[in-house]
């Protein structure tokens, strides 16, 4: 059994808070919001970061980035979002499966800290 914390969320053996879900997708709320609304949009693949997606993932990035966009509509972001990968250690990635951040509901700062 995987010991990644969003495989065992993508597999439903722990709970999550799912904004939206297909065959190769998962959204759900992050449990620490940092904005009032916070998701993570994971691919239902495990691939530790964004370095380690290869070429056979470009279709799968496309969707879940095309995807980011309508999730972002149907919570009501008409007025903006921002998408954030942490990737590796100096980007401060903590769950080693790549997911995207969706951030929006309050005006985001620059540059991030
Ligand atoms: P990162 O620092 O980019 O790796 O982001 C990991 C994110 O996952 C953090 O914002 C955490 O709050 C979030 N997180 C960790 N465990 C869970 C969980 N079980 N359900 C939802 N979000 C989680
Ligand atoms: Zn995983």
């Amino acid at each position: 059994m995987s010991e990644c914390i969003f495989c065992k969320i993508v597999a439903k053996e722990i709970p999550g808070k799912i904004a939206y879900e297909d065959e190769r997708i998962l959204a759900f709320y992050d449990l620490e919001p940092q904005a009032p609304v916070h998701v993570l949009i994971v691919p239902k693949k495990h691939i530790a970061s964004l370095d380690e997606a290869g070429t056979e993932d470009s279709e799968l990035l496309g969707h879940l980035l095309g995807k980011a966009k309508e999730i972002a509509a149907t919570l009501g972001l008409d007025n903006g979002y921002r998408l954030v990968i942490n990737t590796g250690e100096d980007g401060q990635q903590t769950v080693k499966h790549l997911h995207v951040h969706l951030l929006g509901g309050r005006k985001m700062t620059w540059p991030p800290g």
